[in-house]
């Protein structure tokens, strides 16, 4: 279903409340990386440059409902916004009341979270939140699976509300992939365990052409295919699931290994056919050959979807898988989607953002939207008709 877009609207002298995601890392009163709040930037542009008045809002952290810990303002949120803007953004703590917000001026709302009704989507907070503004705006994908006040509940109760640029685009890359994608699709899906990515697993297999598994979750479908895997991660009771997996859809076996005996910095790694992985070994990374022929199987990808690593990347003997998987999705003439935080550090641990078509700034939502989940964030927009928007 269509949901309305900001660029629908004629915001000029309005005021829009734009739920944006902020939540970044935040190191001795700086922001540690500004990543999130560089994806927010272009909205707010584009709300100033419309003649808007603006007024933003976010979580930081979790603090404990209704406490204010100055350790989660977004004092330092503010700042770097205005720093990068080019104008003070000011941080305002009573806004309960309403706001006073000029043309083409940008306020932030202390952290949302500070507020006891924010988790709990408590409709009275909802209210006030939308009691600020002609036009919400949601544009943070990475919270819109929460039903929060700043989020669902506002929603509902304003005058108007639509995505924004941020999260339009986030569902336009998503959708590119899951609905109609250039085939073949191939999938990879990476990480520790099988049972925090089930649900990805079994969805992306309806629609992949092949999938990729890597980490520990490699390690499960080597046990599902009969394979001695020594001391490795594994979960032994998911093997069901990797074996009816392994029955819907392609998904390529490694033919080397690398194994150490402990997850450990200062061991090196060692080079082992697939079949010969000591009873005190670890599988920590793919080899170079089974590396050799994902990048392969990429390289010839209509679309790649990419989440999670291959191996112990953040030990640079155990990241070669990784590091060879992201140089050809990088190089493909694929479109490719890549999200979550281990698989963002990846990319910018090989210098090879430039090469990914799109990369989700949504983490936890990124992961439900692939499993099928509906956004609550996002639904609820989709139940705002064109007619239920007033303007
Ligand atoms: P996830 O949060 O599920 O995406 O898992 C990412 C984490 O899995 C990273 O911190 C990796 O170091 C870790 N990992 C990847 N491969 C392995 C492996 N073979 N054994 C243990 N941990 C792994």
């Amino acid at each position: 279903m269509a949901i309305p877009l900001l660029r629908d609207f004629d915001i000029q002298g309005k005021c829009v409340l734009v739920r944006e995601d902020l939540n970044v890392p935040v190191a001795d009163g700086r922001v540690a990386n500004g990543a999130r709040i560089e994806a927010a930037l272009p909205t707010v542009r584009h709300c100033m440059a419309e003649g808007a008045r603006v007024v933003l809002v976010s979580h930081l952290g979790r603090p404990r409902p209704g406490e204010r810990d100055p350790a989660l303002s977004l004092g330092p949120v503010a700042k770097a916004l205005g720093d990068a803007l080019g104008r003070a953004v000011k941080l305002v703590d009573d806004w309960q009341d309403g706001v006073d917000v000029g043309t083409s001026d940008v306020l932030l709302l202390e952290n949302i979270r500070f507020e006891a009704g924010e988790m709990t989507n408590d409709p009275a907070l909802a209210q006030r939140l939308a009691g600020l503004c002609d036009v919400f705006v949601m544009d943070a994908f990475g919270t819109a699976h929460r039903t929060h006040a700043s989020t669902v509940g506002v929603a509902e109760a304003a005058r108007a509300a639509c995505a924004g640029p941020l999260l339009a685009a986030e569902l336009d890359a998503l959708g590119r992939v899951l609905d109609n994608p250039a085939r073949p699709l191939v999938a990879v899906v990476g990480g520790a365990k099988v049972s925090t990515k089930l649900a990805v697993l079994e969805s992306v297999a309806d629609v992949a052409d092949s999938i990729i598994v890597g980490g520990g979750i490699a390690n499960t479908f080597l046990l599902a295919s009969g394979v001695t895997i020594g001391a490795s991660l594994a979960e032994p009771d998911q093997v069901d699931v990797a074996q009816r997996i392994m029955s819907r859809v392609e998904v390529p076996m490694p033919v080397d290994l690398m194994t150490a005996v402990a997850v450990d910095a200062g061991l090196p790694a060692r080079l082992r056919p697939r079949d010969e992985v000591g009873s005190d070994e670890m599988v920590l990374d793919v080899g170079p050959e089974t590396a050799r022929r994902l990048a392969d199987l990429v390289a010839n990808a209509g679309t790649v979807l990419w989440n999670g690593p291959l191996g112990v990347f953040e030990m640079d003997q155990f990241g070669e898988g990784t590091r060879v998987l992201a140089e050809a999705i990088a190089s493909a003439d694929a479109y490719s989607v890549a999200g979550g935080g281990d698989t963002l550090a990846a990319i910018e641990k090989y210098g090879v953002a430039e090469g990914m078509s799109y990369r989700s700034t949504g983490g936890g939502a990124f992961l439900e939207y692939l499993a099928g989940e509906t956004l609550p964030g996002v639904d609820v927009l989709e139940r705002r008709t064109v007619a239920s928007n007033r303007q």
